[in-house]
């Protein structure tokens, strides 16, 4: 049996994510083993933004059933999404409800891991991509948290270090302070 077919009797001929019928195909769930039980049925709808979730927020609110599938490719992509959104509060909320056996929840993070390999490039105001040891201008008065002064608007910040984890902000040096800054106030020089 293909692995199509073996989905398409599981699931009942149903999205296993919002129990939908339109436009149902085989969504592989990283990283597959090519069976059935690192795979999902999906529509369309989830298919389209199952890796991007915040391009379709509100259809997520299907979790709020799936999440509960005794499946684990089911319980791994509803990990997934809701962290990529979870900023939004609800989502958020939903995982805290969801529980997950230790190697269930390995393998989401496992998932999770990999995409921030490839994450997004730092980027300053404009929209230029900031590398480590680059020098950037401030472009607004910016008070500094606990450090007890206002890092000025046009203070220069020379070898700033990029973080590993964010790229909303950098690490750099203020005033003989190392500080963090929002890279949304920064201009590359
Ligand atoms: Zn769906």
């Amino acid at each position: 049996m293909s692995v199509e077919s073996e989905l398409r009797e599981r699931s009942g001929n149903r999205c296993e994510l919002c129990s939908s019928q339109e436009n149902l195909a085989v969504y592989e769930v990283y990283p597959s083993d090519g069976s059935a039980d690192r795979a999902l049925l999906l529509c369309d709808v989830c298919m389209k933004s199952v890796d991007n979730p915040a391009e379709n927020l509100n259809h997520w609110h299907c979790l709020n059933e799936s999440m509960w599938s005794q499946l684990p490719a089911v319980q791994v992509s509803a990990y997934r999404i809701l962290k990529k959104i979870a900023h939004e509060g609800w989502p958020q909320d939903m995982l805290d409800m969801l529980y997950l056996e230790p190697e269930v929840e390995a393998w989401a993070k496992e998932g999770l891991e990999k995409e921030e390999e490839k994450a997004q490039p730092v980027r300053d105001s404009n929209g230029n991509i900031l590398q480590e040891g680059d020098a950037v201008s401030i472009i607004k008065d910016l008070p500094v948290k606990g450090a007890g002064f206002t890092a000025k608007q046009g203070t220069t910040v020379k070898n700033i270090h990029l973080l590993a984890d964010d790229p909303t902000h950098i690490e750099g040096r203020v005033n003989g302070v190392k500080i963090f800054l929002k890279t949304e106030f920064l201009k590359k020089l």
